[in-house]
């Protein structure tokens, strides 16, 4: 019930349109109960053998259904728009709330389960209303016009043939229990098929490089069985009711006709309206059917309905203040004060961090995988909030500011760049939505980019393909640096890329970057040595803490840890003669 309350909420703005449905339902729904004294009228007039009445009558049937007809058009059309009004609203609605969740919620939830329910369960949905609005109302309102009339005509044959409707209604709500259960299961089966379906076309290289096709093949199937499995199990449910269904109809039938025959012998109906209510009872079949078939429908929709509203009442973890202040044009100074963050109760990722970086500065991290470098930088634009401690920035509290005007001024370069699909010019823009061609142009040529962008024949029009899958990793490496570059951040994330690319690439990068960096302060997860070496300051992570803090000479002076790890890679360094170096293997 609390489901169908919040399903009527997404109903209400169409309010005339479903006023207007209702009307035609109304009259089509009429002109169903009319043909009942159109029938018990025709048979008193071919008994009379009167020509003029039975020609009237005919005509009037025949004008009957013209309207009906007309009216089950407007009924028809007037649903499917309500239906597909609200399945729009609903996935923007959804589409918005993913916008909203923190990047914790993706990274539990499965991209094709996602998907699935924006989707699929929303279409399920949608089919519900349209069936509603099209069936169910206008043969529930057949139902009980059918039955009023009946009632007037005998009450107690009426009678006869409603004693079998507990028996229907029963029937049909076990069927519908039933239906639920397997809807949500069948559901959740097709979730996992998408689910798998997106991971092993995301992942398509590494299927083919560790030749896993088979395994793959192999679990697919069995996905695919089981949603087989959960498939045949709703139609053996539907197919099983079908014909108990039209048992229990034919029973009512009989049983009135055999009761009615009774009546007329006693005097108590005349003949013509024994034929009129053979009508109504042959009229009551239609509505039983669809009603009954209804109730599945609805059960898997109200299914999809509470996995839909699931992912609504995610609440995103970081949250804007409802009285958030704009943050104003920042200097760029970062202060990390006491901070600790878990991803899990109890497992602390970070563990009190203290630094303040001056306007300006490039702090530069290292350490080994899963110190908790990449969940530091992400705290800074408030991907996560810290558990324990905050995070000024040019004085002002981050949970404090609207997300909107701190996260525009922060540019990351991430390690794998995403890119968009469309063209080269679009992806650079998502650095700045409104900046003109000259802009885009100009970031381009700080960020290397220029060069191989305009040897492309379409130049800054050229198609990168799914997620960039047309570029080289260092060309969309050199798109994110001018997407930064467009955006003018007075903070910078870099979180550099450990995989080597050719010599050219890398100089060009780097000297991109170099460009970057300056006048901002900037946070690097540096694998390279030139980075470490040129940062104002380096922090040594382990463990979620901090252990060493301070220049490149300081800290070569302090022995400890980065001492060691840096004369290890000089030692790697020399003995590889390798263009690009990995800080990170080395801890
Ligand atoms: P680094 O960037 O230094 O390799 P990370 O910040 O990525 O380290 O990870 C630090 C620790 O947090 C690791 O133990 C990692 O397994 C864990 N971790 C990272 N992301 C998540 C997440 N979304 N949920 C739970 N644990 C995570």
């Amino acid at each position: 019930m609390e489901l169908f309350l919040r399903l009527i909420k997404y109903i209400k703005p169409y309010k005339k349109e479903l006023i207007l449905a209702l009307v035609c339902m109304l009259v089509f729904s009429v002109c169903n109960i009319a043909v009942m004294p159109l029938v018990s009228n025709l048979s008193s007039a071919v008994g009379a053998r009167n020509f003029t009445s039975i020609n009237i009558l005919i005509g009037a049937t025949l004008a009957l259904f013209l309207i009906k007809g007309l009216f089950q058009y407007g009924q028809g059309y007037l649903a499917s728009f309500i239906g597909q009004r609200v399945v729009t609203d609903m996935r923007v609605q959804v589409f918005k709330h993913l916008q909203d969740l923190s990047l914790d919620f993706y990274a539990k939830w499965k991209t094709g389960e996602i998907m699935s329910r924006t989707i699929n369960d929303i279409a399920n949905i949608q089919l519900a209303i349209v069936v509603i609005a099209t069936e169910i109302i206008p043969q529930l309102l057949t139902l009980f016009g059918v039955l009023g009339y009946l009632l007037l005509l005998n009450w107690r044959l009426t009678a006869v043939a409603l004693l079998i409707t507990p028996v229907f209604v029963y029937t049909i709500d076990q069927f519908g229990r039933q239906m639920r259960e397997i809807g949500r299961n069948a559901q959740k089966k097709v979730a996992d098929i998408s689910a798998l379906l997106q991971e092993t076309i995301t992942g398509a290289r590494i299927v083919k490089s560790f030749s896993m096709e088979a395994h793959e093949i192999k679990r697919f199937n069995t996905e695919a069985e089981h949603s087989f499995g959960w498939s045949m199990k709703e139609a053996q449910v539907d197919t099983t009711q079908r014909p108990i269904m039209g048992f229990l109809q034919v029973l009512a039938i009989v049983a009135v006709i055999w009761f009615g025959c009774f009546e007329v012998i006693a005097g108590r109906l005349n003949p013509s309206d024994l034929i009129a209510f053979f009508a109504g009872a042959f009229l009551l079949i239609d509505p039983i059917i669809v009603i009954s078939k209804i109730n599945t429908t609805i059960q898997k929709a109200l299914a999809s309905c509470e996995r839909v509203f699931e992912v609504i009442d995610i609440a995103p973890s970081v949250r804007e203040k409802s009285n958030a202040e704009e943050l104003p044009p920042i200097r760029g100074s970062v202060e990390f004060n006491n901070v600790s963050f878990s991803y899990e109760p109890g497992e602390e990722v970070l563990s009190d961090i203290n630094l303040k970086a001056e306007p300006g500065q490039t702090i530069a991290l290292v350490g080994p995988s899963g110190a908790g470098k990449t969940t530091f930088i992400n705290l800074i634009p408030r991907f996560y909030d810290p558990q324990k401690g905050n995070i000024l920035i040019d004085g002002f509290d981050t949970k404090n500011v609207s997300l909107l005007s701190l996260r525009k001024q922060i540019g990351m370069v991430p390690q794998e760049t995403v890119l968009f699909s469309g063209t080269i010019k679009d992806n650079i823009r998502y650095g700045k939505i409104d900046a003109t061609d000259e802009e885009v142009i100009s970031a381009a040529v700080a960020a290397n980019a220029h060069g191989f962008i305009t040897e492309f024949p379409s130049s800054y029009d050229t198609q990168v393909g799914e997620r960039g899958s047309l570029l080289s990793g260092g060309q969309k490496q050199r798109i994110a640096i001018a997407r930064a570059v467009l955006r003018d951040p007075a903070i910078l994330i870099l979180d550099e890329a450990t995989s080597s690319l050719d010599t050219e690439s890398e100089r060009l990068i780097q000297d991109a970057l170099q460009k970057l960096i300056k006048g901002r302060t900037t946070f690097v997860i540096a694998h390279r040595l030139s980075t470490v070496q040129n940062a104002s300051r380096i922090l040594v992570l382990k463990d979620g803490r901090i252990i060493e803090d301070g220049s490149h000479s300081e800290l070569m002076e302090k022995d400890g840890m980065y001492k060691r790890l840096f004369e290890m890679q000089f030692k790697e360094r020399t003995k590889e003669a390798k263009g690009t170096d990995q800080m990170q293997l080395l801890f």
